[in-house]
């Protein structure tokens, strides 16, 4: 062998005998094969086997076994970012001519891509209160071919009652969509109580370092699998080894990061929630919470991402207030080891929100740091909205709280 060629065919290591614990990592676009015959058929391959790096590496097929396993299906697929597998979804579901309901609280970008992309392809979208339950029997027709959850929903967290829109929606035939990224499949199960597609963006919870974007979707149905891996296909979908690797690793953890999370918002929470500058707390385990009696029924515990309303204060009080944090940063990509603020306003686009009082929304997510820096990091927060020179703790509140935590024995 010339020096040239070497360089291009260098010898293998033998491997037969190496154990690791991490997810190896496959890099590749060009797959190569035994013979011609299986180059030519190679198409076959699409759904299980490897024809291009596009379509799948063991790297991202081994995460999607993972992700089925967790879910409770039998296929999951991966896409480049959460917001892709929304819009995979979509496009691979309803045709023009469709209706796509999605819920007022759904993630604000998939709303986007309703009115504007969506729209312009014939599909009509119908946004709907997520308090609807059994009430969106009214919004089903023939033309509907896909109703969309997310529950609890983006910056309020509303819960929704999946199995009465499951119910309901069987009727027309929809195929049913659930967004799984606030829970993930440690919390809820939207496949177990009857949906027939979850949708995760990785990139919270899931990866968990806030440094990949991915998105996966899980089904129990073959047929839906392959309509989803198709249009995949066809859009040119595909995700990157490095960042299976990284969400692979990450998912060891979540169990404890979640409960971790949920420990701390709760703490938070009990210590902060009574203060005057607080007009309401918009958290899944509260009494008083849109859909608090579902989340019970449904649910097997909470995460630390909740919103906060703050009584009416000027924005520059506000603006100084944020300028005043020490651990909390601001930014809105949640689910990661730091904790994270950001100033929303759902009132923009919701025609539903008459129960939410006046002031600003800020998102918190709650992260891996010591629950007492955070929570004197927003009680100064807090003291520099109410204008107080000196910061104070909320009292303590009542029993308003469901700590699931510690009824699942910690
Ligand atoms: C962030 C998010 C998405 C989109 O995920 P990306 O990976 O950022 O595209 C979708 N749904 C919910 C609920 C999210 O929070």
């Amino acid at each position: 062998m010339q020096n040239e060629t070497l360089h291009v065919h260098p010898p293998s290591a033998d491997d037969s005998e190496f154990g690791g614990l991490s997810l190896p990592i496959h890099r590749a676009s060009t797959v190569v094969f035994e013979t011609a015959e299986a180059f030519e058929s190679r198409h076959e391959r699409i759904y299980d086997g490897y024809s291009y790096g596009l379509y799948g590496t063991p790297t991202s097929r081994a995460l999607e076994r993972q992700i089925a396993a967790l879910e409770g299906a039998t296929r999951a697929l991966l896409t480049p970012s959460g917001l892709s597998a929304i819009a995979l979804v979509c496009l691979a579901v309803a045709k023009t001519g469709d209706r796509i309901l999605m819920p007022f609280s759904m993630y604000g970008p998939a709303r986007l891509l309703a009115s504007r992309l969506l729209q312009a392809l014939g599909i009509e979208t119908v946004g709907y209160d997520p308090m609807i339950g059994t009430g969106i029997a009214e919004l089903l027709d023939v033309r509907t071919s896909l109703v969309w959850l997310e529950s609890p929903g983006s910056v309020t967290f509303e819960v929704q009652d999946l199995p009465a829109v499951v119910a309901a929606a069987r009727g027309v035939g929809a195929v049913v969509a659930a967004d799984n990224t606030w829970a993930t499949p440690i919390l809820f199960n939207p496949l177990v109580h009857g949906a027939d597609i979850s949708m995760q963006s990785l990139s919270k919870y899931a990866s968990g370092h806030s440094d990949l974007l991915m998105g996966s979707l899980a089904v129990r149905d073959e047929t839906l699998f392959r309509k989803l891996k198709d249009t995949a296909r066809l859009l040119g979908l595909g995700v990157n080894p490095d960042d299976c690797f990284l969400c692979a690793r990450g998912l060891k953890t979540l169990p404890l990061r979640l409960r971790q999370s949920e420990r701390s918002a709760i703490q938070i929470l009990e210590a902060i929630r009574s203060h005057d500058a607080i007009a309401k707390v918009l958290h899944p385990s509260l009494q008083s919470h849109p859909g608090h009696e579902i989340w019970k029924r449904d649910f097997d515990g909470s995460n630390g991402v909740f919103s906060l309303v703050f009584a009416p204060a000027s924005k520059g009080a506000l603006q100084q207030a944020f300028g005043s944090l020490r651990y909390f940063k601001i930014g809105a990509s949640w689910g990661g080891a730091t904790s994270l603020m950001a100033p929303s306003d759902p009132r923009d686009s919701r025609p539903d929100l008459d129960w939410l009082p006046d002031g600003q929304v800020v998102r918190l997510s709650i992260g891996l740091e010591n629950v007492i820096d955070l929570i004197e990091d927003l009680t100064g927060f807090l003291s520099v909205i109410a204008g107080a020179k000196q910061a104070r703790p909320g009292r303590i509140a009542g029993t308003e709280l469901e700590t699931t935590w510690q009824s699942r024995g910690d």
